[in-house]
């Protein structure tokens, strides 16, 4: 087995060498002149990546973090989540346990976001906020965040807009100002191809003004304590300065492929792989209407023994992907983002099938 096998599982994903270089740059002070130069040119990057004018904070811990962040700083009457899945569905248990009323509509697994029941619980008025996850990453099912953005601003303009892309910002076209989204959140170690365990979100101006009604949100989370650090291009708390480096390094090659480029080469590689997958005579596990660019999930209905094929991948220098929680070995996926690009794809596919042939699939 390879000791260091390149990953090909939802997250983390891998991470290039030119990456991990940046990684290693020597450290500068937090309040510093040069920190500041370096923020700029960060969030000047993703402003750009986000189609936004918004705020953009830059934190040094998990996504589901910011979860807690978009909520504590916005609900006021209630939050509703739609639950498509394993993330959506954690994210609605962070508002139960922080005493939120918090409703839940459940879709099943494997579909998108419906609009027309959003609808229907959003008339009930019972709610100032709305979060959902526009890629869930448990089942490869990407939302239609056009349709919602729709409803939203069309019937619902006060409601709060909160939208997890862990798996999506960076590997998808999401126009944040256009949409209307007032917190889109995620972490470094999905698309944008870095390590874990740093984050950044996007925040609206009447989010902030939201949060200044807001009492006791505690201090790590609160949005004004970020705001206040965002004016000065400083973090509140000493940042994880290799992410940052690192960030500023994946912001130039994404510039240098082109924006454009880079949706579409995603919207390519997954319908290579929804292509292979069929071929082999699997189904997709995912809605059609919901069918994600950044990953492929993959119903195992040929029953091939997924934990041989992780094996044998793994003798090959890979290490895939044996589904999430209660669909392990049911349902696979096959991840298309962050470091990987067309060739490396292509690559990892034939190692598949050779794999599969010598099981004698
Ligand atoms: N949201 C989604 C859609 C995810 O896929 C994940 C992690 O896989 C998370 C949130 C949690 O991210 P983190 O581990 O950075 O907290």
């Amino acid at each position: 087995m390879s000791m260091n096998p390149k990953l090909f599982i939802p997250g983390p994903t891998h991470v290039s060498e030119d990456i991990l270089k940046a990684l290693s740059k020597p450290q500068i002070g937090h309040r510093t002149p040069e920190i500041s130069v370096l923020i700029n040119e960060l969030v000047d990057g993703i402003q750009k990546i986000l189609y936004t004018k918004n705020n953009i904070y830059l934190v040094s811990h998990a996504a589901t973090g910011l979860w807690e962040m978009g909520t504590r700083n916005s609900v006021t009457k209630g939050v509703l989540h739609a639950v498509n899945g394993a993330f959506s569905s954690k994210w609605a248990l962070s508002s139960e346990s922080c005493g939120f009323n918090t409703e839940r509509i459940d879709f099943n697994w494997g579909d998108g976001i419906s609009m027309s029941q959003v609808d229907r619980l959003l008339s009930t008025n019972k709610f100032n906020v709305f979060a959902m996850v526009h890629n869930e990453t448990s089942t490869g099912a990407m939302s239609n965040l056009e349709e919602l953005s729709d409803m939203l601003n069309s019937k619902y303009p006060d409601v709060i807009w909160l939208v997890d892309a862990v798996s999506s910002m960076a590997g998808a076209k999401i126009e944040v100002d256009r949409l209307g989204i007032d917190f889109l959140l995620s972490s470094t170690q999905k698309a944008w191809g870095l390590p874990a365990g740093f984050s950044i979100c996007s925040v609206s101006n009447r989010l902030i003004e939201l949060s200044k009604s807001i009492e006791n949100k505690g201090y790590f989370l609160d949005i004004l304590v970020y705001e206040k650090y965002f004016q000065k291009s400083q973090t509140p708390t000493t940042p994880s300065i290799p992410h940052m480096y690192a960030l500023k390094e994946m912001i130039e090659k994404i510039f240098n492929e082109g924006l454009e480029v880079r949706w579409e080469r995603h919207a390519k590689m997954a319908e290579y792989t929804r292509n292979w997958a069929n071929n082999r005579g699997q189904k997709l596990f995912t809605s059609l209407n919901a069918l994600s660019n950044t990953l492929t999930c993959i119903d195992n209905t040929q029953n091939w023994d997924i934990n041989k094929i992780n094996e044998q991948l793994l003798q090959r220098g890979y290490r895939m992907d044996r589904g999430y929680g209660k669909y392990r070995g049911k349902a696979f996926r096959i991840p298309h983002m962050g470091n990987i690009y067309m060739d490396d794809l292509i690559d990892y596919l034939n190692a598949f099938e050779e794999v599969l042939c010598q099981l004698k699939y």
